[in-house]
């Protein structure tokens, strides 16, 4: 059994292409081409070179000794706060921007919701030299000033979604508008494995690299190439789709998904997509996703705005379904209490994102022989408005 993508597109159940017509063409075109590209000799070094030189990869697999000798068990933390611009999401804009030009693009747009993906993509496309246009739900472009300063520093245009709830389902809408009018030159960088095949599998390979760099890192450290645990946070699911894929096959190695459960899971307010998700459509795929009784898509909640996501990739659907991996929600207030603790104890103040993973060590016992690696998505840096007016610092 295998818990990749097959080749009409599905993970189980779940992915396929549920898109307008007008679309096919633009995520045909991607579907026909993106293997033989990622493939090619050429893209590789390109994509491993910039990785290095600019990313800064490899980043560290570090082993979190007071965090360790806390939770009695091996605690590894793969370094992902490290990479440029602060989190895993370059990983994948680097790779997508590279296949845009492999494809003869001129021009890339891109949805944001709190503005991380869309610093991620006007990076990227500053490194390049190519236009691009950032779609955002108005209500967000006030709440995430700073992202959007970054965005205009970096030659991007952030143009406001003024439909609907004006968050990041408009700015979406918003964007496959545009793809669709300017289908020849233009491409659409997503931020996460979610969308219409092949985005989520093109995607988990561009951030494959985390696992295929714990493998090795580890067989330094540890003399074996396989963990008992790989923990990560989930929103769309991309960090912890890298994280995982070296893994997935791979029943000895134990996965672990977190999500946010907000205010508590039964509250009304919180974006515990497994836990309360039903089957439906999001983003042209078919997975789990909160909506209300008669399929309207519910508007999640989340302290951290990279959780604050309705749906999850159509790989981490599968892998709730089929019980490959583990799902556990946790609060808002227990993922900033694990921030804080994960601050003061080894000196890294974590995304909020990523607070939510380190909070799984209170709820669930690990033996003391376990190696449990946890994907370090994000520094906190953006949070600490968030982290002062919660805790009076
Ligand atoms: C965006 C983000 C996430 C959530 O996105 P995924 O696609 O689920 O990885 C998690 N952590 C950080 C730091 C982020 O910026």
């Amino acid at each position: 059994m295998s818990y990749h993508v097959d080749e009409h597109g599905y993970y189980g159940e779940f992915g396929g292409a549920f898109i307008p017509e007008m679309l096919y063409p633009n995520t045909e075109e991607i579907r026909m081409n993106y293997r033989q590209i990622l493939e090619d000799p050429s893209f590789q070094k390109e994509f491993r070179q910039l990785l290095k030189d600019y990313v800064g990869r490899p980043t560290p697999l570090y082993h979190a000794a007071r965090l360790s000798e806390k939770y009695n068990t091996k605690i590894y933390l793969k370094r992902e706060d490290l990479c440029h611009t602060g989190a895993h999401k370059v990983n994948n804009t680097i790779g997508q921007i590279l296949l845009a030009k492999r494809l003869g693009k001129k021009r890339i747009i891109a949805e944001t919701g709190a503005g991380q993906h869309g610093v991620a993509t006007a990076t990227v496309c500053a490194l390049m030299g190519m236009p691009c246009v950032v779609y955002m739900g108005e209500v967000d472009i006030a709440r995430q000033a700073p992202n959007v300063a970054r965005m205009k520093m970096l030659g991007a245009e952030v143009r406001p979604a003024m439909s609907g709830s004006r968050t990041l389902k408009d700015a979406t809408n918003e964007a496959i508008r545009d793809w669709i009018n300017n289908p020849v030159d233009t491409h659409y960088i997503i931020g996460s494995v979610v969308g219409p095949h092949p985005y989520p599998d093109m995607v988990a390979r561009f951030q494959s690299v985390i696992s295929e760099e714990i493998k090795t890192q580890l067989e330094e450290k540890e003399g074996k190439r396989l963990p008992d645990y790989v923990v990560a946070c989930v929103g769309g699911g991309s960090n912890a789709a890298g994280a995982y894929y070296h893994f997935l096959d791979r029943e000895e190695v134990g996965i672990i998904a977190v999500e946010a459960a907000g205010k508590g899971i039964d509250s009304g307010e919180s974006a515990a997509t497994s836990a309360l998700g039903k089957v439906g459509i999001i983003h042209g795929s078919k997975t789990l996703l909160m909506q209300t009784a008669d399929g309207q898509i519910t508007e999640p909640y989340s302290i951290s705005a990279g959780l604050d996501y309705p749906g999850v990739g159509p790989l981490h659907a599968h892998l709730f379904r089929s019980g490959r991996g583990e799902f556990i929600s946790i609060t808002d207030e227990a993922a900033m209490q694990a921030g804080l603790e994960v601050s003061k104890l080894e000196g890294i103040i974590p995304a909020i994102e990523t607070s939510h993973a380190f909070a799984i060590f209170k709820q669930r016992a690990f033996r003391p022989e376990d190696i449990v690696v946890v994907n370090l998505s994000g520094r906190g840096d953006k949070d600490l408005q968030t982290y002062i007016e919660f805790f009076n610092l």
